[in-house]
């Protein structure tokens, strides 16, 4: 796998622009990789929901429970789908919209400075030996583009947005990456306040 410098965009996997997106503050890089965890509707792989509803497509007549869902405007640099297959919606040049109200290291709006990585699955679901194969490698790639996401600066939505969300869950395997990567097992960072 490659980044293709002009576009951001990791050449050779599928792309589904989608509009919720923004320019990065001017000089900045990627510094962070967050990773999450999804599902749509809650609990259901697969029928390819999540695309849609980061490209706004979402018709939430599909399902009762889609209606909470109406006009969100959401989206992350990259899913990975219960059987490995890597979507890309974000340039990596710019903000996707995936980590909201968060915190790491003092600084808030990850989004301006993250890399957000979706994986299929619920935080009881746990996710698949292929996703975390697939997930290592992105996360390979992406530190060597860019020298900035050190081996602290792998996390979970759960440690920048603590109280907030959950994802990618209790289960996840930090471990795997700390083995395998090198990764520093992450630390919730301090409390979200509102101001
Ligand atoms: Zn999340």
């Amino acid at each position: 796998m490659q980044v293709d410098a002009s576009t951001g965009l990791i050449a050779g996997v599928s792309f589904m622009e989608s509009p919720n997106r923004s320019p990065r503050p001017k000089r900045s890089e990627p510094e962070l990789i967050v990773v999450h965890g999804i599902s749509l509707p809650a609990g259901q792989f697969g029928g390819g929901y999540i695309g849609k509803l980061f490209t706004n497509q979402l018709d939430t007549r599909d399902d009762p429970r889609f209606a909470a869902l109406a006009g969100l405007q959401v989206s992350a640099h990259l899913l990975i789908a219960r059987d490995g297959h890597l979507t890309q919606f974000v340039s990596f040049d710019e903000r996707a919209w995936h980590a909201g109200e968060s915190v790491f290291q003092g600084r808030h709006e990850c989004n301006d400075f993250s890399i957000g990585i979706e994986l299929e699955g619920t935080d009881a679901s746990g996710f698949r030996d292929i996703q975390y194969e697939r997930l290592e490698s992105v996360i390979r790639l992406l530190r060597e583009v860019y020298p900035r996401i050190g081996s602290d600066r792998v996390v979970g939505h759960c440690h920048i947005a603590p109280g907030r969300k959950s994802d990618p869950g209790p289960d996840f395997d930090w471990g795997r990456l700390q083995r395998n990567l090198g990764i520093t097992r992450p630390i919730t960072q301090r409390r979200v306040l509102a101001t």
